[in-house]
């Protein structure tokens, strides 16, 4: 036999019935995205290193370690599958001038590369929603897309407060940071000795990266360094105000974490995530922020702009955590049809019932004709539909189709094949409720 080929570590096949779970998050979330009026878009997984490297900032866990890059074997390009979607979807409304009327309201779905070590929650190919806010600079848009996430959770039956809990926090202004920055330097200098590799190489290149660090060794050093927020200045300080404000008035729950800085350097001003305590280590469910200064920084006219960026793994991990279920995706009928019926007279009836809205899975009949009824019967029960659907040879022949319930007592009917749109509503779950 020939070598079995296994897909890349850290990279999953999505099957069902788990599809069906990620196919009922992405349809809340489009509900969700409708309803706030955010519009769909979608830009290339793969996009030049250089936007990633200039976008996420050189000292940054992704760009330093977490990237697939490569070289175009054609003409050397560099290229980067697409580790986070900001950066691309700032890129595409540069390139195609796309905030020219005004501010734009966008949303995504799909695949993210991060090359870290596998484990739960945390994967080389995973998946995210994000949302994007470009051109508005108030704090009323920070808020509305942290309630909007609120609304989500609810939406999906996790209990705001309890299952997913929200950490907020004020990045400031490039100004502010920078006065920090001096002071984080000195506290951190002071405590050299305890600081890992990656904070001692940080340390002048980046030193907000290092309050970011999982490294429970530093944990005690980190929570006692200089606070960002106490370098805000009046403006910044009034700007998260009035986010906590509108939270307060909505009445969801918040913590402030002042060492909440995030993993890229486009963030300013307000930043936040939804944390569970569920999935263990991987507890960050969604993080977003303000980044006002990245589409300057990647060459578009200068316009604020916010977001956030939500991991769909986790997020269903966690409502598996909590007992939350996907509606059920069983079919309504399970057509079975038996050895000598012809089969042109029940394709055409299944066309009927599905016009009218009733989904119904055929067994289809193998090279040797049909199974036998008891194992057909054992079948329509397996697919959890409401209805068998027997297709015989004497009935069809006569023009008609016996109808079953399997799933509660009731009379079995006779129905005609040519009256299928007529009869094909009482399939239907919604005619039962
Ligand atoms: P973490 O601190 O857990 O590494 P992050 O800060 O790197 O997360 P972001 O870049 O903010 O994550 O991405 C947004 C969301 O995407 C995260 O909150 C998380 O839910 C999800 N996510 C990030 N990296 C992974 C991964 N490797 N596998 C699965 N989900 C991920
Ligand atoms: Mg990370």
């Amino acid at each position: 036999m020939a070598e079995l080929l296994k897909a890349i570590k850290g990279m999953n096949d999505i099957l069902p019935p788990e599809s069906a779970r990620w196919e009922w998050l992405e349809d809340k979330v489009r509900a969700l995205m409708r309803r706030y009026g955010y519009q769909n878009m979608r830009t290339p997984i793969v996009e030049p290193t250089a936007l990633f490297v200039r976008g996420l900032g050189e000292v940054t866990d992704i760009v330093e370690k977490e990237m697939y890059s490569f070289e175009d074997s054609l003409n050397g390009d560099k290229l980067t599958l697409r580790p986070e979607g900001t950066a691309g979807a700032v890129r595409a409304i540069n390139e195609h001038n796309f905030l020219y009327e005004g501010g734009k309201r966008l949303y995504y779905i799909g695949p993210m590369f991060r090359h870290e070590r596998p484990q739960k929650g945390r994967y080389r190919q995973f998946h995210q929603v994000g949302a994007e806010v470009l051109g508005f600079a108030g704090p009323d848009v920070d808020a509305e897309l942290i309630l909007m996430t609120a609304a989500l959770w609810r939406d999906l039956g996790l209990v705001v407060g309890q299952d997913v809990k929200l950490q907020i926090n004020s990045l400031g202004e490039p100004d502010e940071r920078l006065a920090h920055r001096t002071a984080l330097i000195a506290h951190l200098e002071a405590h050299a000795d305890v600081l890992d590799e990656d904070g001692k190489r940080r340390l002048h290149s980046n030193p907000l990266r290092i309050l970011d660090t999982k490294n429970p060794a530093m944990q005690p050093v980190v929570e006692a360094a200089p606070k960002l927020i106490d370098f805000l200045g009046e403006a910044s300080l009034a700007h998260f105000s009035a986010v906590k404000q509108a939270l307060d008035v909505a009445g969801i729950p918040y913590e402030v974490n002042t060492r909440l800085v995030r993993g890229m350097d486009y963030y300013n001003l307000t930043v936040f995530e939804w944390v569970t305590d569920k999935l263990g280590a991987q507890g960050t469910v969604c993080g977003g922020g303000r980044y006002d200064g990245l589409i300057a920084q990647l060459g578009g006219k200068p316009a604020p702009a916010v977001g956030w960026g939500l991991g769909m793994e986790r997020l269903l991990l966690l409502l598996q955590e909590v007992g939350i279920a996907a509606p059920s995706t069983a079919p309504d009928a399970f057509a079975m049809v038996f050895a000598g019926t012809p089969m042109p007279q029940v394709l055409a009836t299944l066309e009927a019932l599905r016009a009218q809205g009733v989904n119904v899975v055929l067994n289809p009949a193998g090279k040797d004709g049909p199974a036998s009824p008891k194992s057909q019967f054992k079948k329509a029960d397996a697919s959890g539909a409401r209805y068998a659907l027997v297709f015989g040879p004497d009935e069809v022949v006569q023009g008609v189709v016996s109808v079953k319930p399997l799933r509660e007592a009731g009379e079995q009917a006779t129905r005609a094949l040519s009256e299928a749109a007529q009869w094909a509503p009482s399939l239907l779950v919604s005619a039962q409720s």
